[in-house]
């Protein structure tokens, strides 16, 4: 059984290779954070390792259950050491040796380079001698969600499997098989953007990603009773995560654009398509305070701000202009 979801094409695919024994050496798993790519990664690993003779996982037997558990021998996940700011050169030398011998437990040894984009330009022309040069029997598969980042010599080595968000209906679907209540499941579908992973998350119990959903939201319908000096703790303290954990701090800014999108369309008086809809009260009254335009303008300062970030702008200096621009709120009556 593959376990990724939603992407019926690309897995079709796969299976037609492994059946023909006719699979690339390198692949490039592409999609935003939380689409699947790591599930697929671990469904391949597993499916040129299976022993139930079939193109497919089948997630029983002892080399599928321990690649599972992330303890078999020949497979090996790859990514930036939490000290560091890029898979290094190091990293990369441990992976070639490795590719040079033979697999010691299953068939294939699997490399998994997650977050592929982080090599340092050092890491990834060492890299590119092993993709060159592919020993048999060793797979690679590099994940990211920054696929520009990559060199274009490594990326036009590998052939490339671009994840697709899950429509919503599916996604309502797929919770409601997991036993989501159905309020909850639309709800989560929405804020989701397609992303399956992330749907998951969200529904576990006590959920980390749900948690910090709940609390951005929180600060979000809180904002206009911010003071000046509320906004810019606010940036501070953002500015601070942002350099602990970029991929979160980047994560709230799509919540922030998710919010203000909500805004425009409560304002244009299309409520209905709001992903926020939990909070379509506080929706209403904030758009109600705010002219079309300025939500608009607003929206834009957030998105240069979010490219910004990106390409390593000061995140203290960037999130305290983006406060700044916060537009006033109207009184309602
Ligand atoms: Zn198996």
């Amino acid at each position: 059984m593959w376990q990724t979801l939603g992407q019926d094409q690309t897995i079709r695919g796969l299976e037609h290779g492994l059946a023909a024994g006719r699979l690339a050496h390198a692949y490039l798993l592409v999609g935003p954070k939380h689409t699947g790519k790591g599930t697929l990664a671990l469904d391949l690993a597993q499916a040129v390792n299976c022993e139930a003779g079939s193109p497919l996982p089948c997630g029983e037997c002892r080399p599928c259950r321990r690649i599972a558990a992330g303890k078999h021998a020949d497979v090996l996940t790859i990514r930036r050491e939490e000290s560091r700011t890029e898979i290094s050169i190091d990293q990369v030398r441990e992976v070639q040796h490795r590719a040079s011998l033979k697999p010691t437990e299953g068939r294939w040894l699997v490399f998994i380079l997650d977050g592929a984009e982080e090599m340092s330009a050092e890491a990834a022309n060492c890299l590119l001698k092993t993709l060159e040069e592919p020993a048999p029997r060793a797979l690679f598969l590099l994940l990211t969600s920054r696929e520009a980042r990559l060199l274009p010599t490594v990326r036009s080595r590998c052939q490339r499997l671009a994840l697709r968000p899950m429509p919503r209906e599916q996604m309502e679907q797929v919770l409601g098989k997991r036993g989501v209540e159905h309020q909850h499941a639309a709800l989560v579908a929405r804020l989701s953007r397609g992303r399956v992973g992330w749907a998951m998350l969200a529904v576990q119990e006590s959920s980390e990603v749900w948690r910090r959903r709940s609390q951005v939201t929180e600060r979000l319908a809180a904002i206009p009773g911010a003071s000046f000096s509320d906004r810019f703790d606010l940036a501070a303290e953002w500015a601070t995560h942002f350099s602990r954990r970029r991929e979160q701090a980047l994560e709230e800014m799509d919540l922030w654009q998710d919010w203000w999108r909500d805004l425009l369309l409560a304002r244009s008086g299309c409520a209905g398509f709001t992903t926020n809809w939990d909070y379509s009260e506080q929706l209403q009254q904030q758009a109600q305070g705010l002219s079309l335009k300025a939500i608009a303008d607003f929206l834009r300062d957030l998105r240069h701000t979010r490219w910004a970030l990106e390409v390593n702008a000061n995140p203290r200096l960037a999130l305290e202009t983006l406060m700044l621009h916060l537009p006033h709120f109207e009184e309602v009556a």
